[in-house]
């Protein structure tokens, strides 16, 4: 992936997420964002997402300028996967169902090539056995990997992630971290919000601090 932020300003009430932050990277498969609860992590993720507008700045995203307007916005939120904090699955229907809605609803796939696509990935992610489970009854690794497949079986150009392993056991966050090492080698991009340090350097290629609305890349994760 490709991004260029420039001097990208949001303020709610007066108070600025985003602080003129400005922030380049490229030829990267998995950018991480770290630094302190309440640095804009969030923000700037939905800002991508297209489902925050901005006060002053500019997006790029793989060299494609990001426009404010309503229609533009909802064209660039159909080609990205999102799995925000809390993993919104649907508690009423089965991991398989969960993943085929996407492709049924969004890309008015038939139900055949949907299913037929959704049990790859979930195959491919180690999650065959669990397809016909409701939320209910998967581990929170098991949900959050069942919302990253879903995030991605419309062949998004960016998963965007926000803190994809809080609330995991360690061992589960191993599991999220092997679906994600899996998919980008299958060539997804990434950019996710964590704090967890390990996790970020087992994953990441690069890694931006964002901490007070504003970013500075680091050379690795502890900023060495
Ligand atoms: P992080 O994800 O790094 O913890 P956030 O992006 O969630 O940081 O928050 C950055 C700052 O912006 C915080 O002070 C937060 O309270 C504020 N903020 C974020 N979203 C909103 C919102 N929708 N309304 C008001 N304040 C917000
Ligand atoms: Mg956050």
């Amino acid at each position: 992936m490709k991004l260029r932020l420039s001097n990208v300003t949001r303020s709610f009430d007066g108070h600025k997420a985003l602080d003129g932050l400005t922030l380049e990277v490229e030829d990267c498969g998995v950018l991480v964002l770290v630094g302190p609860s309440g640095g804009g992590k969030s923000t700037l993720l939905r800002v991508l997402a297209g489902l925050e507008r901005i006060d002053a700045g500019s997006v790029e995203i793989n060299g494609v300028p990001l426009v404010f307007e309503e229609k533009a916005l909802l064209e660039h939120r159909r080609r990205l996967g999102v799995v925000f904090q809390s993993c919104n699955l649907f508690p009423h229907l089965s991991a398989m169902d969960n993943v085929t809605l996407p492709l049924t609803v969004v890309q008015r796939q038939s139900a055949a090539r949907a299913k037929d696509t959704a049990l790859f990935w979930l195959k491919r992610c180690g999650l065959e056995a669990h397809a016909l489970k409701k939320p209910a009854a998967l581990s929170g690794g098991q949900r959050q990997r069942v919302a990253i497949v879903r995030a991605l079986v419309t062949n998004p150009q960016l998963l965007l992630l926000d803190e994809p392993t809080s609330a995991l056991d360690p061992e589960m966050t191993a599991e999220v971290q092997d679906t994600i090492a899996l998919l980008r080698a299958e060539g997804s991009e990434f950019v996710l919000a964590t704090h967890e340090m390990e996790f970020a350097r087992r994953v990441g290629d690069r890694f931006a601090r964002v901490d007070a609305g504003r970013a500075t890349e680091l050379m690795g994760v502890d900023g060495s």
